[in-house]
């Protein structure tokens, strides 16, 4: 049975949040201050036009995903490393977007080289993650799997749901990187994909049952 990667897209393969500044600076004359906290109190109006409620917020990420993914860049050497692993291990990539960006997110990632299945999700991700490692398990059990997220409450949900996968908190954006700490439910905190790769393949070799 081969491992399993389960990693997800923004602020992981693909740089978001600096994007997102820029089109909310230049389309929307929001300010977004990054790692000032969630996304809702991140923002302020330039008119002065007071706080952006957490619908409002939606709203914005609706107008972004997907019709301005296009902006998105490649996170440096995540290309490189998902190649690498491509070829002991099986890669789901498990985003928080609605179902009808599936497409778009699959192309997007196919113009960076990077082609693998897509799963789109709401929410806490532990309960995808439970439902990725019953599938690719076998009668001995579910595989060896790593999961990648830049998001602490994430690795919160996967400890919580799959408690045996390994857990890596990787933040792309330096920027972000320095005003968020280390998840304290994942297992290591490598924000760069050239350190991250032998992690990952250190697991792999580890062999524990993701089921431990
Ligand atoms: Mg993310």
């Amino acid at each position: 049975m081969r491992p399993l990667l389960i990693t997800d897209c923004d602020e992981v393969l693909l740089h978001m949040v600096r994007h997102f500044r820029t089109w909310l600076d230049e389309h929307h004359a929001i300010d977004f201050a990054i790692g000032a906290g969630d996304f809702a109190t991140s923002m302020t109006r330039r008119d002065g036009g007071g706080a952006i409620p957490q619908a409002e917020m939606w709203s914005l990420l609706g107008g972004f995903f997907p019709a301005e993914m296009s902006r998105q860049t490649l996170v440096p050497h995540a290309a490189e490393a998902l190649q690498a692993i491509a070829t002991q291990a099986e890669i789901v990539i498990l985003t928080n977007l609605l179902d009808e960006c599936r497409l778009p997110r699959v192309e997007q990632l196919a113009a960076f080289g990077i082609a693998h299945r897509v799963v789109c999700n709401q929410g806490g991700k532990g309960p995808a993650v439970a439902a990725l490692l019953a599938e690719h398990g076998d009668v001995d059990g579910p595989p060896v799997a790593v999961f990648v997220d830049d998001i602490a409450g994430h690795h919160e949900s996967v400890a919580r749901h799959a408690p045996g996968v390994h857990r890596l908190h990787l933040i792309a954006d330096a920027e972000l990187a320095a005003a968020m700490p280390a998840a304290p439910f994942a297992h290591a905190r490598i924000d760069d994909w050239r350190e991250a790769l032998p992690w990952i393949q250190a697991r792999f070799a580890g062999g524990a049952p993701a089921a431990a």
